[in-house]
């Protein structure tokens, strides 16, 4: 797919012709410089975003071609997002903010339970009733974490999801992907500079001039690129 922002001069090919596979299962790792177009292509196999040119099949589904009503069930009922940011809404409390999913959705079933069980596979049971202000930052993250699982989607999308956390907290949530991975068979993509993330990912792909290759973090750690 090829990508570009802006017209005339002020036009940029941010992806200049990417094409690659994820298999059900795999941990992927997308690293590359800021401005690279990592967070353009997560975003566009989100299907939040859309390539001007290109195909894209997302769990089966052709998101380009699909209606929007057929890309919001996807996303609703099959992909996660996670955020550097948290994204979380402070006005809510938490259970609140990890049902949210189920309120652009229609006909969801049971979905206090299912809030409070999305928080306490993150280990926040008995923070449904607080409200984001009150947590440290890992824990919005574990939050953010648990609105992404509340769907059990079978594709969860992160976008520097470390990036705004300590480096001991970045490791709890790293390590809490690497269970979900293994446990649950969740598939991964992660957008990271981590070295930690991209060292336990069993492929790691880097962005460079608009293209995708294959690397590994051992190639990363010889050249100095990519991760730190
Ligand atoms: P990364 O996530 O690797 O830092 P991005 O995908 O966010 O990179 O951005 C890639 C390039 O596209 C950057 O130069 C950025 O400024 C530009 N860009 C991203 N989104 C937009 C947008 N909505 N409008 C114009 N330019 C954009
Ligand atoms: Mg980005």
């Amino acid at each position: 797919m090829t990508k570009s922002y802006g017209e005339g001069e002020a036009r940029s090919q941010v992806l200049r012709g990417v094409s690659f596979d994820v298999d059900p299962g795999e941990f992927v790792a997308l690293v590359g410089q800021s401005g690279s177009g990592k967070s353009t292509l997560l975003n566009i196999i989100g299907g939040l975003d859309h390539p001007d040119d290109g195909e894209v099949e997302v769990l089966g589904v052709d998101t380009i071609k699909a209606s929007d009503s057929r890309k919001a069930r996807l996303r609703n009922e099959s992909i996660g997002f996670v955020f550097q940011a948290f994204n979380l809404l402070d006005h809510l409390t938490c259970l609140d903010n990890v049902t949210i999913p189920a309120s652009f959705a229609h006909g969801v079933k049971n979905v206090e339970q299912r809030g409070k069980d999305a928080l306490a596979r993150v280990g926040l049971e008995r923070f449904g009733g607080r409200y984001p202000g009150e947590l440290s930052g890992g824990q919005k993250q574990r939050v953010a974490i648990a609105r992404a699982l509340f769907g059990a989607p079978s594709l969860l999308l992160c976008d520097e999801p470390t990036g705004n956390l300590d480096s001991e907290t970045g490791k709890e949530v790293i390590d809490f992907f690497r269970e979900l991975n293994e446990k649950d068979d969740v598939t991964l993509v992660i957008v990271t500079h981590e070295r930690r993330v991209s060292s336990i990912a069993k492929r790691v792909i880097a962005m460079r001039d608009g293209m995708l290759v294959e690397t590994s973090d051992e190639a990363l750690a010889a050249t100095g690129a990519g991760p730190s």
